[in-house]
């Protein structure tokens, strides 16, 4: 696997892949990898020839007061299971390639990025949006693949390639999670055991909504009440969010149905976690 920092040498590693008739599939991660990325990796290889993944801690998309600085960083451990996992090239520049001195331009993808996880993180998904469209310009990926575990993200991320006619489709595969239903997230280093242990009480409440709809509830308000309810009662933990949206607007429904996201985001002390469940627009379910 090759080791890649430079903009204009992953350009060209592309555009010879592509000219010698490669189909690129592209997994970008800001690293301290786990199964879930692993599972984009695999996904990302059923859909071309070859796999570039990249890995960089994008400053743009931290808040003033997030955990940029302490957010983990392996990338000899990174690249490791990524060559394991039949990369063939990691794209791992750093921030003054990527945001060079006089760096003033923006991508935003107008309301979508305010709600839900941009209630707390309000530049956020502009911080997102630019990297993606940054290293897209680098990969020059005619896929790339993003975990539902950040759904509305993958919904901003899709609709800004259609929007901007970026001409890679977006794969949005399933949400890897621990055995006790833990969503995977490199943040779950952060916390203790007792903390760990608390952080359950997202999926728990996700998973109850999730099988409330199953059995037949179609009233939106009464799955989020009890899904509110759930999290409320775990002390350990801070609710920051729980909704059940529609994934074109991200604007509240009235009734669970094709294309309902459920997003919930908790603090367990000072980490983040977010999880969801969602409808897929057949009325496929998954959580
Ligand atoms: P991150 O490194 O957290 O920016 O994540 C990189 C990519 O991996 C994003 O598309 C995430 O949605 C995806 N991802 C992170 N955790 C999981 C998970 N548990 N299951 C599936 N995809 C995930």
């Amino acid at each position: 696997m090759l080791i890649i920092p430079e903009i204009h040498e992953m350009q060209r590693w592309s555009d010879s892949a592509r000219r010698d008739g490669n189909r690129i599939a592209f997994v970008p991660t800001m690293g301290a990898l786990h199964e879930g990325h692993l599972t984009l990796v695999d996904r990302a290889r059923q859909h071309a020839d070859l796999v570039v993944a990249s890995v960089f801690v994008n400053p743009a998309q931290f808040g003033p007061n997030e955990d940029f600085d302490r957010y983990p960083r392996d990338l000899e451990a990174d690249a490791a299971m990524l060559h394991d996992r039949g990369v063939a090239a990691l794209f791992a520049p750093n921030r003054d390639g990527m945001y060079p001195d006089g760096f003033r331009t923006t991508v935003h993808v107008a309301e979508l990025g305010g709600m839900l996880e941009g209630g707390a993180r309000p530049t956020h998904f502009d911080g997102v949006t630019l990297i993606v469209t940054k290293l897209f310009h680098a990969v020059r990926p005619d896929v790339a693949v993003f975990g539902r575990k950040d759904a509305q993200q993958a919904i901003i991320i899709r609709r800004m390639t259609r929007d901007l006619d970026f001409g890679t489709e977006i794969v949005v595969a399933p949400t890897v999670r621990e055995r006790d239903g833990l969503a995977m997230s490199s943040r779950n280093r952060y916390l203790s055991s007792e903390e760990r242990e608390a952080a359950l009480a997202l999926p728990r409440a996700l998973k109850a909504g999730f099988e409330a709809y199953r059995d037949g509830e179609r009233n939106a308000r009464a799955v989020v009440k009890m899904m509110r309810a759930i999290i409320e009662s775990e002390p350990r933990v801070r609710l920051d969010y729980i909704d059940a949206v529609s994934t074109g607007s991200l604007e509240p429904v009235e009734r669970l149905g094709a294309g309902t996201l459920a997003a919930g985001a908790v603090y367990v002390g000072s980490t983040r976690l977010l999880d969801n469940w969602w409808i897929d627009d057949d009325g496929h379910e998954e959580m």
